[in-house]
């Protein structure tokens, strides 16, 4: 579904990513860790199009098709959603009003009909009626934020999803409805790219079935599976790359 082949991006003159390699087939659950720095957020904003991100050389395709030069509203509209590490406030716009728009646009909902979605789907995520007239995460917490970013997937249940960090800054009851929700989504077929330093997200999904990658400096350094993650956990990146530990 999704093909990376030897991405160089630049961000601001300087050269971020390095050569990524990456395939992630239908429904797979992909999970990259790295230090700080080494270019998570950078790989997932380059496959959402940030324009920002310039990519200097390789290419992404997507369902057959190269998407490298695509739009972020051509990509949304093909299946991909980023879920921010760092989700923006949108002063002066209103949740329940992004959200049907959203609706309209993307799944081609009527906005009577995407209204009635929003609010309960709302709900599942611990947002009431009132929560949807806020607006986009202005004085949201962490979890808030995260949770909110949980909403737009479920709603959009798009092809692929990346997720940055979604257990940043997260308190302990948001993170098991998030990690719940994840969870969810993966059962329902949608690919997953998920950005971590911490195994806790993971909750109850069958760790078994991750495939992990290690980025560093712009490149990933090692794949494998969810003993990565452990080694990680237990050890540090040391583990990894051996040397000093790194954040
Ligand atoms: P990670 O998510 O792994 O912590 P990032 O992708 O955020 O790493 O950042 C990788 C490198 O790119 C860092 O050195 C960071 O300072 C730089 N970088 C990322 N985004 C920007 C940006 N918008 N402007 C300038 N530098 C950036
Ligand atoms: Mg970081
Ligand atoms: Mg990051």
């Amino acid at each position: 579904m999704l093909k990376i082949e030897d991405l160089h991006v630049e961000v601001e003159g300087r050269e971020i990513l390095r050569g990524i390699n990456l395939a992630v087939n239908d429904g797979e659950f992909h999970v990259i860790m790295g230090p700080n720095g080494s270019g998570k957020s950078t790989l997932a904003l380059t496959i959402a199009g940030h324009p920002k991100y310039k990519v200097t050389k390789g290419k992404i395709i997507f369902n057959g098709e190269d998407i490298t030069s695509s739009s972020p509203d051509e990509r949304a509209r093909k299946g991909i959603l980023l879920a921010f590490q760092v989700p923006p406030e949108i002063e002066g716009v209103r949740i329940l009003d992004f959200l049907i728009q959203v609706l309209t646009e993307i799944k081609g909902m009527k906005p009577e009909e995407a209204y009635d979605v929003v609010l309960n789907k709302a709900k599942e995520l611990w947002f009431d009626d009132k929560d949807m007239r806020r607006f986009v995460n202005v004085g949201f917490s962490g979890g808030e934020r995260k949770r909110l970013e949980l909403l737009q997937a479920l709603l959009l249940e798009p092809k692929l999803l990346l997720l940055d960090e979604p257990d940043s800054g997260v308190d302990v009851d948001s993170l098991s409805v998030i990690s719940r929700k994840i969870e969810e989504l993966h059962n329902r077929g949608v690919s997953i790219i998920l950005i971590t330093h911490y195994g806790r997200i993971f909750g109850h999904i069958d760790k078994e079935k991750l495939k992990v990658h290690v980025m560093k400096d712009g490149k990933i350094v090692k794949s494998g599976g969810s003993e990565i993650i452990d080694m990680i956990e237990r050890e540090g990146f040391k583990a990894i790359f051996g040397g000093e530990n790194v954040e």
